[in-house]
């Protein structure tokens, strides 16, 4: 039946996951050994430093990994308050700030109203704000600027996320939110995979609007609080 082919599909899924996982961990693993077993031998080397560097960054690609999957690991109902969704969106831009300016990137952030109601789970919110508002920085390797825009427009809140950065070619667009797609020397390809789910789990959507070499927007739609 058709519900059988549907659960099979999901459990392919699933075990591609799972392998996916597994892959990602054991190769910074397998680098942290050799590193480790280096220095073991030879205490006194002069690329101690450097190997200590390499060890420490594996650890935190790991541990990148792991919470990102922690999301996904909890149950999927979400905790659904009433807030405020502006101070939400300043709080967020705050701690991108000093990321920001290290890059040359102008953050704006651009509303008619300072009290937009909506029903979310402020944390879940905030690591999706996050993750647009690193992947837009992470775009522009030459500065530019970073435009968060928040509206109500037909009994939504538009929440959108502009770059004036590399843009995504069309083939790549489809990829977007697979898990482990990266293209990132340091990435982990999670970030949009858990902010489509968490979008999911408020009942909004995401599009994506992008041009090579002039930017990406990225815009979340949500229900409005009416009242
Ligand atoms: P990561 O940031 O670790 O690579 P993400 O899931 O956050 O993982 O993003 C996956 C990929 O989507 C990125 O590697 C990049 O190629 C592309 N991408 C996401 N956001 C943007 C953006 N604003 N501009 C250009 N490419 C983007
Ligand atoms: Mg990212």
């Amino acid at each position: 039946t058709e519900e059988m082919v549907h659960r099979q599909d999901k459990l392919a899924a699933v075990g591609q996951l799972a392998a996916g996982v597994a892959h990602e961990i054991r190769n910074p693993l397998t680098s942290m050994k050799g590193y480790a077993e280096f220095l073991q031998l030879d205490e006194s080397s002069p690329e101690r430093r450097e190997y200590f560097d390499i060890i420490l960054d594996e650890i935190e690609r790991v541990n990148s990994i792991v919470e990102e999957f922690l999301v996904l690991a909890k149950p999927q109902t979400v905790d659904l308050e009433e807030r405020n969704i502006i101070p939400i969106i300043q709080n967020v831009l705050s701690l991108v700030e000093f990321e920001a300016k290290k890059k040359k990137v102008k953050l704006e952030l651009e509303s008619k109203e300072s009290f937009i109601k909506v029903s979310c789970d402020e944390n879940r919110l905030k690591q999706v704000f996050l993750n647009f508002l690193k992947n837009g920085i992470e775009a522009m390797p030459d500065g530019g600027t970073m435009t968060v825009t928040v509206e109500i427009k037909d009994r939504a809140v538009h929440v959108a996320f502009k770059d004036t950065g590399v843009g995504i070619p069309v083939e790549k667009l489809k990829k977007l939110g697979e898990p482990f797609f990266t293209t990132k020397k340091n990435g982990n390809g999670l970030g949009l995979m858990v902010s489509f789910r968490i979008i999911e789990s408020h009942r909004g959507k995401v599009f994506i609007e992008s041009r090579l070499n002039e930017g990406t927007t990225f815009s979340i739609l949500l229900p409005a609080e009416t009242g």
